[in-house]
């Protein structure tokens, strides 16, 4: 990219330094979302409290949190299985017409290559939950490379390569 686009590249670096490249996102919170849309629903959330006084703000925001948990501990309890059905749904889609070569190092690890177009190739490891893409250790969520050798593998379920985030025991816990 910095060949091809020298110009787009330096934007990226100034304004976007931490944003732009997966490399750099952290992975203990496991998050998918690239945009500020969540902070967006969180303000349109809060609008009618902001002329309180910092303090009162807080305790209504901390009340509001509180109500939200329990809603949502209270659907996780009507819900079945190990991962939040659209996290399910989210995978199957994503499994469905991979155009991936799976070259199998081991039980646990894998070696995937693209096919057609860039040819990229990366390395995954189920123990480790890693992916070279790096999809899987940013979001929580396999990424397209780890379903090929997920679904490659007899008997191996895509539910157990989903972090304990997106569980139904997570959100009965809450
Ligand atoms: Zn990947």
């Amino acid at each position: 990219m910095e060949e091809a686009k020298p110009d787009a590249t330096n934007y990226l670096r100034q304004c976007h330094n931490k944003l732009w490249t997966r490399s750099q996102f952290s992975t203990i919170c496991k998050v998918d979302y690239v945009t500020n849309n969540l902070t967006e629903s969180f303000n349109n959330w809060i609008k009618q409290y902001k002329s309180l006084n910092l303090d009162d703000l807080m305790d209504k925001i901390r009340q509001l949190l509180m109500l939200k948990w329990n809603q949502r501990r209270k659907i996780g309890k009507k819900l079945d299985g190990l991962i939040l059905p659209h996290i399910i749904k989210l995978l199957n889609e994503k499994s469905r017409e991979l155009s991936l070569e799976v070259a199998e190092c081991s039980k646990e690890v894998a070696e995937v290559t693209t096919l057609g177009g860039s040819g990229f190739r990366f390395v995954m490891n189920l123990v480790d939950r890693t992916c070279s893409c790096r999809q899987w250790q940013v979001s929580g969520i396999s990424s397209k490379h780890t379903l090929a050798f997920v679904t490659s593998l007899a008997n191996e379920p895509i539910e157990k390569h989903v972090d304990f985030y997106y569980s139904i025991e997570a959100m009965q816990e809450g």
